[in-house]
C-alpha cells in the first residue's frame, strides 16, 4: 500500500537547480530539504547517461538521510559536438585544465568549440529520479528536453549555468532573459517535473487532483 510523500530530500548542491526544483515542487505541498542542509555531500557521477547519474545521486541522498530523494541530472547537448558537453556539463572546462568548476569557463569553452561549426543547435536535457528508499526497486524516472541554440554573446541575468548563451529562437530571448516563472513553465526541468508528478500521482504517492 503506497503512502503519500510528505518530505523529500533534494539530491543536489547546485543553487540554481535547487531554486528551480523548490519552485516546481511548491504546488504539491511536499516539504523539500536540500541534502546540504542535512550534511550530505555530492555523490559520484561516473556514468555515461543522465538517468544513471540521477539514480546514483538519489540513492546516495536517500541512503544518507533515510528520506525519499529526488535527483536531477541535466546538461546542455550541442548537436555539432556530438552531444557534448552532455553529462560533463558541470565540469566541461575543468575536464580540460583541471581548474575548479566555473559557469564562466564552461561557457567560454562551449562558445569557442562551437565557433568552428555552422550548426549552433543544442538542447537542454534533464533526467529526474525519485527513490522512496536507497534500495527502491521501482525508481520513478522522468525526463525533459528543451531545444535552443548557442549564441556567442551572453545575454540576460537570470537562471544559471549556460542560460546566458542558450537562445530560444521562437521567443527571441536567451534562457537567462526569461523571468523565473516563465523558465519554470517551459524548461527541460519543468517538463521533466510535470512527468514525474504525473507518475507520482499514478503510483499513489501524491493525491490525485480532483477533475473539473
Ligand atoms: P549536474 O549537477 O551534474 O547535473 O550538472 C548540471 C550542469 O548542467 C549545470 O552545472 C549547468 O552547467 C548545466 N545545466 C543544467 N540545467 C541547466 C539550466 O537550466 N540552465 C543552465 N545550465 C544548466
Amino acid at each position: 500500500m503506497a503512502t503519500t510523500l510528505s518530505r523529500v530530500v533534494l539530491a543536489s548542491g547546485n543553487a540554481g537547480k535547487l531554486r528551480e526544483l523548490r519552485a516546481l515542487l511548491e504546488p504539491t505541498g511536499i516539504e523539500v530539504v536540500a541534502q546540504g542542509a542535512l550534511g550530505v555531500g555530492d555523490a559520484e557521477e561516473p556514468h555515461l547517461t543522465f538517468v544513471e547519474n540521477a539514480l546514483a545521486k538519489a540513492r546516495h541522498a536517500s541512503a544518507a538521510t533515510g528520506l525519499p530523494a529526488i535527483a536531477d541530472d541535466s546538461g546542455v547537448c550541442a548537436t555539432a559536438l556530438g552531444g557534448a558537453p552532455g553529462v560533463r556539463s558541470a565540469r566541461f572546462a575543468a575536464d580540460l585544465d583541471g581548474a575548479p568548476r566555473s559557469d564562466a569557463a564552461n561557457n567560454t569553452r562551449l562558445v569557442r568549440e562551437l565557433a568552428l561549426h555552422d550548426d549552433r543547435s543544442a538542447c537542454y536535457y534533464c533526467a529526474l529520479v525519485l527513490v522512496r528508499r536507497a534500495d527502491d526497486p521501482q525508481p520513478l524516472i522522468a525526463d525533459g528536453l528543451w531545444h535552443g541554440e548557442i549564441v556567442g554573446a551572453a545575454r540576460g541575468e537570470g537562471g544559471f549555468g549556460y542560460d546566458p548563451h542558450f537562445l530560444l529562437p521562437e521567443l527571441g530571448r536567451t534562457a537567462a532573459e526569461l523571468d523565473a516563472a516563465t523558465k519554470n513553465r517551459v524548461s527541460h526541468r519543468a517538463l521533466a517535473m510535470r512527468e514525474l508528478l504525473a507518475k507520482l500521482t499514478h503510483a499513489r504517492l501524491l493525491p490525485a487532483v480532483p477533475a473539473g
